[in-house]
Protein backbone atom coordinates (compact mmCIF):
# COMPACT_ATOMS: atom_id res chain seq x y z
CA UNK A 1 0.00 0.00 0.00
CA UNK A 2 1.18 3.12 -1.07
CA UNK A 3 -0.45 6.71 0.32
CA UNK A 4 1.70 8.61 -2.09
CA UNK A 5 0.99 9.96 -5.67
CA UNK A 6 3.24 8.89 -8.51
CA UNK A 7 5.29 11.16 -9.69
CA UNK A 8 3.27 11.47 -12.78
CA UNK A 9 -0.05 12.57 -10.65
CA UNK A 10 2.26 14.93 -8.50
CA UNK A 11 3.66 16.46 -12.17
CA UNK A 12 -0.04 16.64 -13.32
CA UNK A 13 -0.99 18.38 -10.01
CA UNK A 14 1.35 20.86 -10.13
CA UNK A 15 0.53 21.43 -13.94
CA UNK A 16 -2.80 22.32 -12.78
CA UNK A 17 -2.41 24.42 -10.23
CA UNK A 18 0.04 26.72 -12.03
CA UNK A 19 -2.48 26.51 -14.92
CA UNK A 20 -5.26 27.86 -12.39
CA UNK A 21 -3.20 30.19 -10.54
CA UNK A 22 -2.19 32.01 -14.61
CA UNK A 23 -5.79 32.22 -15.33
CA UNK A 24 -8.37 31.80 -12.69
CA UNK A 25 -7.17 33.06 -9.55
CA UNK A 26 -7.82 37.03 -10.78
CA UNK A 27 -12.06 36.87 -11.06
CA UNK A 28 -12.10 34.01 -8.39
CA UNK A 29 -14.97 35.89 -6.47
CA UNK A 30 -16.56 37.79 -9.43
CA UNK A 31 -16.88 34.40 -10.69
CA UNK A 32 -18.61 33.08 -8.21
CA UNK A 33 -21.43 35.04 -7.60
CA UNK A 34 -22.31 34.82 -11.16
CA UNK A 35 -25.14 32.23 -11.52
CA UNK A 36 -24.41 31.70 -15.10
CA UNK A 37 -22.31 28.72 -16.54
CA UNK A 38 -18.33 30.27 -17.25
CA UNK A 39 -18.18 29.04 -20.92
CA UNK A 40 -14.62 31.34 -20.65
CA UNK A 41 -13.45 29.09 -18.12
CA UNK A 42 -14.74 26.31 -19.65
CA UNK A 43 -12.94 27.14 -23.10
CA UNK A 44 -10.11 27.48 -21.20
CA UNK A 45 -10.16 23.88 -19.60
CA UNK A 46 -10.84 22.49 -22.73
CA UNK A 47 -7.67 24.07 -24.31
CA UNK A 48 -5.64 22.55 -21.24
CA UNK A 49 -6.53 19.31 -21.71
CA UNK A 50 -8.86 19.47 -18.31
CA UNK A 51 -12.23 18.06 -19.87
CA UNK A 52 -13.15 14.82 -20.44
CA UNK A 53 -9.87 13.47 -18.39
CA UNK A 54 -11.25 9.98 -18.14
CA UNK A 55 -13.22 9.79 -21.14
CA UNK A 56 -11.70 7.53 -23.97
CA UNK A 57 -9.38 9.34 -26.71
CA UNK A 58 -11.43 7.63 -29.40
CA UNK A 59 -14.43 10.10 -27.78
CA UNK A 60 -12.30 12.62 -27.92
CA UNK A 61 -11.51 13.00 -24.48
CA UNK A 62 -7.96 12.65 -22.69
CA UNK A 63 -8.29 8.76 -22.06
CA UNK A 64 -6.90 9.22 -17.89
CA UNK A 65 -7.97 7.79 -14.92
CA UNK A 66 -10.92 9.15 -12.56
CA UNK A 67 -8.08 9.67 -10.55
CA UNK A 68 -6.74 12.06 -12.40
CA UNK A 69 -9.80 14.17 -12.84
CA UNK A 70 -10.19 14.46 -8.55
CA UNK A 71 -6.60 15.55 -9.02
CA UNK A 72 -7.92 18.46 -11.54
CA UNK A 73 -10.81 19.22 -9.28
CA UNK A 74 -8.86 19.38 -6.40
CA UNK A 75 -6.24 21.71 -7.94
CA UNK A 76 -8.59 24.08 -9.66
CA UNK A 77 -11.07 24.52 -6.33
CA UNK A 78 -7.99 25.56 -4.55
CA UNK A 79 -7.67 28.42 -6.48
CA UNK A 80 -11.54 29.41 -8.23
CA UNK A 81 -13.82 27.32 -6.55
CA UNK A 82 -16.52 28.27 -8.99
CA UNK A 83 -14.19 26.78 -12.17
CA UNK A 84 -14.45 23.26 -10.24
CA UNK A 85 -17.77 22.78 -11.39
CA UNK A 86 -16.54 23.42 -15.32
CA UNK A 87 -14.29 20.41 -14.39
CA UNK A 88 -17.20 18.20 -13.21
CA UNK A 89 -19.21 18.84 -15.69
CA UNK A 90 -16.20 18.21 -17.91
CA UNK A 91 -15.29 15.06 -16.57
CA UNK A 92 -18.35 14.17 -13.65
CA UNK A 93 -21.84 15.28 -14.45
CA UNK A 94 -24.24 14.00 -17.25
CA UNK A 95 -21.71 13.86 -19.83
CA UNK A 96 -19.76 10.81 -18.27
CA UNK A 97 -22.82 8.24 -18.12
CA UNK A 98 -23.19 9.94 -21.73
CA UNK A 99 -20.40 8.96 -23.38
CA UNK A 100 -20.27 5.98 -21.66
CA UNK A 101 -23.47 4.62 -23.12
CA UNK A 102 -24.15 7.21 -26.11
CA UNK A 103 -24.24 6.00 -29.64
CA UNK A 104 -21.80 7.14 -32.35
CA UNK A 105 -24.66 9.50 -33.67
CA UNK A 106 -25.08 11.06 -30.43
CA UNK A 107 -21.52 11.84 -29.02
CA UNK A 108 -20.73 13.36 -32.82
CA UNK A 109 -23.77 15.70 -31.81
CA UNK A 110 -23.35 17.10 -28.54
CA UNK A 111 -19.82 15.38 -26.51
CA UNK A 112 -17.31 17.00 -28.90
CA UNK A 113 -19.43 20.32 -28.50
CA UNK A 114 -19.56 19.84 -24.72
CA UNK A 115 -15.81 18.57 -24.50
CA UNK A 116 -15.29 21.65 -26.48
CA UNK A 117 -16.35 23.71 -23.82
CA UNK A 118 -18.90 25.40 -25.97
CA UNK A 119 -22.27 23.88 -24.67
CA UNK A 120 -23.44 22.78 -21.20
CA UNK A 121 -26.04 19.76 -20.44
CA UNK A 122 -28.11 19.50 -18.07
CA UNK A 123 -29.37 16.21 -15.75
CA UNK A 124 -33.00 16.00 -15.54
CA UNK A 125 -34.00 13.18 -12.89
CA UNK A 126 -35.20 14.79 -9.64
CA UNK A 127 -39.03 15.45 -10.01
CA UNK A 128 -42.00 16.88 -7.48
CA UNK A 129 -42.68 13.85 -6.21
CA UNK A 130 -39.86 11.80 -6.61
CA UNK A 131 -36.69 13.21 -5.02
CA UNK A 132 -35.04 10.90 -3.22
CA UNK A 133 -37.50 7.72 -4.36
CA UNK A 134 -35.64 8.67 -7.36
CA UNK A 135 -37.62 5.48 -9.04
CA UNK A 136 -40.78 6.59 -8.68
CA UNK A 137 -40.32 8.84 -11.38
CA UNK A 138 -43.47 9.38 -13.51
CA UNK A 139 -42.13 11.46 -17.03
CA UNK A 140 -43.32 8.75 -19.71
CA UNK A 141 -41.62 8.43 -22.48
CA UNK A 142 -44.58 7.12 -24.97
CA UNK A 143 -43.52 5.43 -28.48
CA UNK A 144 -45.27 6.94 -31.73
CA UNK A 145 -43.56 5.25 -34.81
CA UNK A 146 -39.83 6.90 -35.29
CA UNK A 147 -40.24 8.99 -32.39
CA UNK A 148 -40.97 8.86 -28.65
CA UNK A 149 -43.68 11.48 -26.70
CA UNK A 150 -42.20 12.67 -23.52
CA UNK A 151 -45.20 14.22 -20.96
CA UNK A 152 -43.50 15.34 -17.19
CA UNK A 153 -41.92 17.93 -15.19
CA UNK A 154 -38.45 17.80 -13.73
CA UNK A 155 -37.19 20.22 -11.05
CA UNK A 156 -33.96 21.39 -9.59
CA UNK A 157 -31.56 21.11 -12.38
CA UNK A 158 -28.14 22.43 -12.36
CA UNK A 159 -27.44 24.45 -15.30
CA UNK A 160 -30.47 24.46 -17.11
CA UNK A 161 -30.64 27.98 -17.28
CA UNK A 162 -27.47 27.25 -19.97
CA UNK A 163 -28.03 24.16 -21.11
CA UNK A 164 -28.59 23.43 -24.75
CA UNK A 165 -29.17 19.75 -24.56
CA UNK A 166 -30.77 17.70 -21.46
CA UNK A 167 -30.22 13.97 -20.00
CA UNK A 168 -33.91 13.23 -18.97
CA UNK A 169 -34.22 9.88 -17.04
CA UNK A 170 -37.45 8.53 -18.61
CA UNK A 171 -40.08 5.72 -18.05
CA UNK A 172 -41.22 3.78 -20.60
CA UNK A 173 -43.02 0.99 -18.51
CA UNK A 174 -43.66 0.23 -15.21
CA UNK A 175 -41.04 -0.50 -12.35
CA UNK A 176 -37.21 -0.32 -11.94
CA UNK A 177 -37.03 -1.93 -15.14
CA UNK A 178 -39.47 0.44 -17.03
CA UNK A 179 -36.94 3.30 -16.57
CA UNK A 180 -34.70 4.65 -18.98
CA UNK A 181 -32.80 8.01 -20.54
CA UNK A 182 -33.22 10.12 -23.25
CA UNK A 183 -31.59 13.50 -24.60
CA UNK A 184 -33.70 16.65 -25.25
CA UNK A 185 -32.71 19.57 -26.95
CA UNK A 186 -33.32 22.80 -25.49
CA UNK A 187 -35.79 24.40 -28.47
CA UNK A 188 -37.82 20.78 -29.03
CA UNK A 189 -41.64 21.84 -29.39
CA UNK A 190 -43.53 20.86 -26.10
CA UNK A 191 -40.05 21.08 -24.31
CA UNK A 192 -41.06 24.40 -21.88
CA UNK A 193 -38.70 25.66 -19.32
CA UNK A 194 -39.33 27.90 -16.47
CA UNK A 195 -37.78 30.86 -15.21
CA UNK A 196 -34.39 30.20 -13.43
CA UNK A 197 -34.96 30.12 -9.14
CA UNK A 198 -32.26 29.95 -7.38
CA UNK A 199 -30.89 27.82 -4.87
CA UNK A 200 -28.97 29.07 -1.15
CA UNK A 201 -25.71 28.66 -3.02
CA UNK A 202 -26.59 31.01 -5.72
CA UNK A 203 -26.66 28.75 -8.57
CA UNK A 204 -29.65 28.41 -10.85
CA UNK A 205 -32.44 26.08 -11.77
CA UNK A 206 -35.54 25.83 -13.89
CA UNK A 207 -38.23 23.59 -13.61
CA UNK A 208 -38.76 21.49 -17.36
CA UNK A 209 -41.84 20.67 -18.72
CA UNK A 210 -42.25 18.53 -21.18
CA UNK A 211 -46.31 18.71 -22.93
CA UNK A 212 -46.03 16.10 -25.71
CA UNK A 213 -42.91 16.57 -26.75
CA UNK A 214 -41.61 14.81 -29.72
CA UNK A 215 -38.22 13.71 -29.83
CA UNK A 216 -36.53 11.16 -32.43
CA UNK A 217 -35.72 7.44 -31.51
CA UNK A 218 -32.24 8.05 -32.11
CA UNK A 219 -32.06 10.12 -28.84
CA UNK A 220 -32.25 7.20 -26.55
CA UNK A 221 -29.33 6.80 -24.52
CA UNK A 222 -30.75 3.97 -22.47
CA UNK A 223 -34.23 2.07 -23.43
CA UNK A 224 -36.35 0.44 -20.86
CA UNK A 225 -33.88 -1.87 -18.09
CA UNK A 226 -31.41 1.17 -18.35
CA UNK A 227 -31.58 2.22 -14.67
CA UNK A 228 -28.61 0.16 -13.28
CA UNK A 229 -26.43 1.43 -15.86
CA UNK A 230 -27.21 5.07 -15.05
CA UNK A 231 -26.60 4.44 -11.25
CA UNK A 232 -23.40 3.22 -12.19
CA UNK A 233 -22.55 6.16 -14.24
CA UNK A 234 -24.37 8.11 -11.23
CA UNK A 235 -21.67 7.04 -9.18
CA UNK A 236 -19.20 8.78 -11.22
CA UNK A 237 -20.76 12.04 -10.86
CA UNK A 238 -21.12 11.79 -6.80
CA UNK A 239 -17.37 11.45 -7.04
CA UNK A 240 -17.64 14.79 -8.25
CA UNK A 241 -19.61 15.89 -5.67
CA UNK A 242 -17.68 14.23 -3.47
CA UNK A 243 -14.40 15.64 -4.92
CA UNK A 244 -15.71 19.29 -4.64
CA UNK A 245 -16.91 19.23 -1.08
CA UNK A 246 -13.72 18.07 0.25
CA UNK A 247 -11.63 20.63 -2.15
CA UNK A 248 -14.05 23.37 -0.89
CA UNK A 249 -13.39 22.92 2.86
CA UNK A 250 -9.59 22.76 2.51
CA UNK A 251 -10.09 25.93 0.78
CA UNK A 252 -11.85 27.27 3.86
CA UNK A 253 -9.00 25.68 5.75
CA UNK A 254 -6.66 27.30 4.28
CA UNK A 255 -8.21 30.49 4.10
CA UNK A 256 -8.83 30.59 8.04
CA UNK A 257 -4.80 28.98 8.58
CA UNK A 258 -3.68 32.53 6.79
CA UNK A 259 -6.11 34.24 8.46
CA UNK A 260 -5.31 32.84 11.96
CA UNK A 261 -1.23 33.55 11.04
CA UNK A 262 -2.03 37.21 10.96
CA UNK A 263 -4.80 38.90 12.60
CA UNK A 264 -4.37 40.22 16.17
CA UNK A 265 -6.16 40.11 18.98
CA UNK A 266 -5.55 41.07 22.68
CA UNK A 267 -2.18 41.25 21.06
CA UNK A 268 -1.18 38.34 19.46
CA UNK A 269 -1.78 35.79 16.35
CA UNK A 270 -5.30 34.02 16.87
CA UNK A 271 -3.13 31.15 15.60
CA UNK A 272 -2.04 31.46 18.99
CA UNK A 273 -5.25 31.26 21.13
CA UNK A 274 -5.29 27.10 21.81
CA UNK A 275 -8.92 27.28 21.33
CA UNK A 276 -8.67 27.95 18.07
CA UNK A 277 -5.57 25.57 17.65
CA UNK A 278 -7.92 22.46 18.29
CA UNK A 279 -10.14 23.62 15.67
CA UNK A 280 -7.57 23.55 13.27
CA UNK A 281 -6.59 20.17 14.72
CA UNK A 282 -10.17 18.66 14.66
CA UNK A 283 -10.11 20.37 11.03
CA UNK A 284 -7.29 18.99 9.68
CA UNK A 285 -8.02 15.30 11.26
CA UNK A 286 -11.27 15.10 9.88
CA UNK A 287 -10.12 16.26 5.99
CA UNK A 288 -7.04 13.77 6.44
CA UNK A 289 -9.57 10.70 6.89
CA UNK A 290 -12.60 11.94 4.32
CA UNK A 291 -9.09 12.46 1.79
CA UNK A 292 -8.22 8.67 2.10
CA UNK A 293 -11.98 7.64 1.54
CA UNK A 294 -12.23 9.91 -1.68
CA UNK A 295 -8.92 8.56 -3.04
CA UNK A 296 -9.79 4.71 -2.14
CA UNK A 297 -12.80 5.07 -4.44
CA UNK A 298 -11.71 6.78 -7.00
CA UNK A 299 -8.36 4.65 -7.13
CA UNK A 300 -10.42 1.42 -7.29
CA UNK A 301 -12.57 2.87 -9.76
CA UNK A 302 -12.94 -0.40 -12.33
CA UNK A 303 -13.03 0.44 -15.65
CA UNK A 304 -13.84 3.93 -14.86
CA UNK A 305 -16.80 3.55 -12.58
CA UNK A 306 -16.54 3.46 -8.85
CA UNK A 307 -18.12 1.28 -6.55
CA UNK A 308 -21.32 2.18 -5.06
CA UNK A 309 -19.83 0.91 -1.70
CA UNK A 310 -16.88 3.07 -1.65
CA UNK A 311 -18.32 6.09 -3.64
CA UNK A 312 -21.68 6.09 -0.78
CA UNK A 313 -18.86 6.13 2.20
CA UNK A 314 -16.23 8.52 0.64
CA UNK A 315 -19.38 10.99 -0.24
CA UNK A 316 -21.12 10.60 3.03
CA UNK A 317 -18.08 11.41 4.76
CA UNK A 318 -16.74 14.59 2.25
CA UNK A 319 -20.36 15.95 2.51
CA UNK A 320 -20.24 16.43 6.06
CA UNK A 321 -16.65 17.28 6.97
CA UNK A 322 -16.60 19.51 3.50
CA UNK A 323 -19.70 21.26 4.93
CA UNK A 324 -18.08 21.20 8.69
CA UNK A 325 -14.73 22.75 8.15
CA UNK A 326 -16.05 25.48 5.68
CA UNK A 327 -18.67 25.84 8.68
CA UNK A 328 -15.89 26.16 11.48
CA UNK A 329 -13.57 28.21 9.12
CA UNK A 330 -16.02 31.21 9.25
CA UNK A 331 -16.06 30.97 12.93
CA UNK A 332 -12.56 30.92 13.12
CA UNK A 333 -12.46 34.13 10.79
CA UNK A 334 -15.22 35.89 12.21
CA UNK A 335 -16.95 38.83 10.03
CA UNK A 336 -14.04 38.61 7.63
CA UNK A 337 -15.22 34.45 7.11
CA UNK A 338 -19.51 35.54 6.99
CA UNK A 339 -18.63 37.92 4.35
CA UNK A 340 -19.23 38.21 0.83
CA UNK A 341 -16.05 39.87 0.13
CA UNK A 342 -14.55 36.04 1.15
CA UNK A 343 -15.17 32.85 -0.76
CA UNK A 344 -15.28 30.91 2.92
CA UNK A 345 -19.11 31.91 3.14
CA UNK A 346 -19.75 30.80 -0.71
CA UNK A 347 -17.75 27.60 -0.16
CA UNK A 348 -19.86 27.10 3.04
CA UNK A 349 -23.43 27.16 1.26
CA UNK A 350 -22.05 24.84 -1.96
CA UNK A 351 -20.76 22.39 0.39
CA UNK A 352 -24.42 22.78 1.98
CA UNK A 353 -26.46 21.63 -0.94
CA UNK A 354 -24.04 18.37 -1.61
CA UNK A 355 -25.23 17.01 1.73
CA UNK A 356 -28.48 17.20 0.00
CA UNK A 357 -27.41 16.93 -4.29
CA UNK A 358 -26.70 13.41 -5.60
CA UNK A 359 -27.65 11.24 -2.96
CA UNK A 360 -28.71 12.83 0.12
CA UNK A 361 -26.38 12.06 3.13
CA UNK A 362 -29.06 9.99 4.74
CA UNK A 363 -29.56 7.62 1.50
CA UNK A 364 -25.69 7.28 1.35
CA UNK A 365 -26.20 6.21 4.63
CA UNK A 366 -28.63 3.64 4.19
CA UNK A 367 -26.67 2.23 1.57
CA UNK A 368 -23.77 2.16 3.79
CA UNK A 369 -26.32 0.16 6.63
CA UNK A 370 -27.16 -2.62 3.73
CA UNK A 371 -23.60 -2.86 3.44
CA UNK A 372 -22.79 -3.34 6.79
CA UNK A 373 -26.11 -5.72 7.62
CA UNK A 374 -25.60 -7.56 3.92
CA UNK A 375 -29.32 -7.12 3.47
CA UNK A 376 -31.95 -4.85 1.26
CA UNK A 377 -33.51 -2.50 4.00
CA UNK A 378 -37.01 -1.60 1.67
CA UNK A 379 -37.68 1.99 2.61
CA UNK A 380 -41.24 1.85 1.24
CA UNK A 381 -44.16 0.66 3.44
CA UNK A 382 -45.15 -3.39 3.77
CA UNK A 383 -48.53 -3.53 1.25
CA UNK A 384 -50.87 -4.50 2.87
CA UNK A 385 -51.90 -8.21 2.61
CA UNK A 386 -54.84 -7.40 -0.54
CA UNK A 387 -52.50 -5.25 -2.19
CA UNK A 388 -49.44 -7.29 -2.00
CA UNK A 389 -51.42 -10.47 -3.42
CA UNK A 390 -52.29 -8.51 -6.64
C1 LIG B 1 -27.40 21.89 -5.18
C2 LIG B 1 -28.33 20.89 -5.78
C3 LIG B 1 -28.16 20.52 -7.11
C4 LIG B 1 -29.03 19.60 -7.69
N1 LIG B 1 -28.87 19.29 -9.01
C5 LIG B 1 -29.75 18.44 -9.60
C6 LIG B 1 -29.63 18.13 -11.00
O1 LIG B 1 -28.76 18.63 -11.70
N2 LIG B 1 -30.56 17.30 -11.55
C7 LIG B 1 -31.56 16.74 -10.82
O2 LIG B 1 -32.34 15.98 -11.38
N3 LIG B 1 -31.69 17.00 -9.48
C8 LIG B 1 -30.81 17.84 -8.87
N4 LIG B 1 -30.93 18.12 -7.53
C9 LIG B 1 -32.00 17.50 -6.77
C10 LIG B 1 -31.51 16.37 -5.88
O3 LIG B 1 -31.22 15.23 -6.65
C11 LIG B 1 -32.58 16.12 -4.80
O4 LIG B 1 -32.63 17.29 -4.01
C12 LIG B 1 -32.28 14.88 -3.96
O5 LIG B 1 -32.45 13.72 -4.70
C13 LIG B 1 -33.20 14.84 -2.72
O6 LIG B 1 -34.54 14.95 -3.11
P1 LIG B 1 -35.47 16.06 -2.44
O7 LIG B 1 -34.76 17.35 -2.42
O8 LIG B 1 -36.77 15.99 -3.15
O9 LIG B 1 -35.64 15.62 -0.93
P2 LIG B 1 -36.60 14.45 -0.37
O10 LIG B 1 -36.42 13.21 -1.14
O11 LIG B 1 -37.97 15.01 -0.22
O12 LIG B 1 -35.96 14.23 1.09
C14 LIG B 1 -36.10 15.20 2.13
C15 LIG B 1 -35.24 14.78 3.30
O13 LIG B 1 -35.63 13.47 3.76
C16 LIG B 1 -34.52 12.59 3.73
N5 LIG B 1 -34.99 11.26 3.31
C17 LIG B 1 -35.77 10.93 2.25
N6 LIG B 1 -35.94 9.62 2.19
C18 LIG B 1 -35.27 9.06 3.24
C19 LIG B 1 -35.05 7.73 3.72
N7 LIG B 1 -35.57 6.67 3.10
N8 LIG B 1 -34.27 7.57 4.83
C20 LIG B 1 -33.72 8.64 5.47
N9 LIG B 1 -33.91 9.91 5.07
C21 LIG B 1 -34.65 10.12 3.96
C22 LIG B 1 -33.57 13.16 2.69
O14 LIG B 1 -32.23 12.75 2.90
C23 LIG B 1 -33.75 14.67 2.92
O15 LIG B 1 -32.96 15.07 4.01
C24 LIG B 1 -30.07 19.03 -6.92
C25 LIG B 1 -30.22 19.39 -5.58
C26 LIG B 1 -29.37 20.31 -5.01
C27 LIG B 1 -29.55 20.67 -3.57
Amino acid sequence: MNFEFTEEQKLFAEQVRRFALAHLEKGALARAHDPRFPFDVAKLLSEQGLMGISIPEADGGQGGTLMDAVIATEQIAAVCPRSADVVQFGNFGPIRTFAEYGTDHQKKKWLSECLAGRMVMSLGMSEPDAGSAVTDLKTAARPDGSHYVLNGTKVFSTFSPDAAVFLVYVRYGPGVGGIGSVLVERDTPGFKIGPPQEFMSGEQWCELHFEDCRIPSENVLLGPGGFKKQMAGFNVERLGNTARSLAFGRYCFERAREHASVRRQFGRPLAEFQGLQWKFADMAIKLEGAQLLLYRAAANADKGLPSAYETAVAKAACNQVGFEVAHEAVQIMGAAGYSKSSLVEYCMRRCRGWMIAGGSVEMLKNRIAEHVFDRRFDQRPPKAKSEAAE
